[in-house]
């Protein structure tokens, strides 16, 4: 049993972002739920520069920092260690973003989910850099999110429809 909602359960668990404007989340949710996570254990960027936070849900900032500080310290406090494994490079995090017209947000809309070296685990790539970095992949198992490359939880990226290797979210299926 996850603590994380089924993804359907979002608008409950993480509130309701949606505003009369497709393309924008409604201020009052973003005031009362998107917080910063600083003070990262590591170098990270985005496109190539530094970055110092990373905005996220305030349901998720204490386990998205905990799968950092899991990271940091299975890496042997390394950063070149974390650089090959991808984890400094950071590819987004809330984003808010109504799927194909419909009602249906990303799950990036709510912020709790991120993504990490996209160049590395490209959607449909059922290969995934990540695939080959058990200690990345533990560290966010256990905080309890889901790994775009295994919707299915059987631990394998290879059987995968909709691949998305970069992707992690706390929320289920
Ligand atoms: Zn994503």
């Amino acid at each position: 049993m996850s603590i994380w909602p089924r993804q359907r359960d979002c608008d409950a668990f993480y509130g309701n972002p949606r505003s009369n404007d497709p393309t924008q989340a409604a201020a009052s949710w973003k005031k009362a739920n998107l917080v910063r996570v600083g003070q990262l254990p590591f170098v990270m960027r985005y496109a190539g520069q530094p970055v110092t936070s990373v905005v996220c849900h305030r349901k998720v900032a204490d386990a998205f920092r905990s799968v950092l500080d899991g990271v940091w310290r299975r890496s042997g406090c390394d950063q070149r260690v974390v650089d090959d494994w991808g984890m400094s490079v950071f590819s987004g995090s809330y984003n808010y973003r109504l799927m194909r017209g419909l009602n249906v947000l990303s799950m990036h809309s709510y912020g709790c989910a991120f993504d990490f070296d996209a160049p590395r685990n490209a959607l449909h790539d059922r290969t995934p850099h990540f695939a080959q970095c058990p200690e990345v992949l533990a560290a966010w198992k256990q905080a309890g999110a889901v790994w775009g490359s295994d919707w299915n939880g059987n631990g394998s990226a290879a059987d995968e429809p909709r691949a998305d290797g970069m992707h992690f979210q706390f929320a289920t299926l």
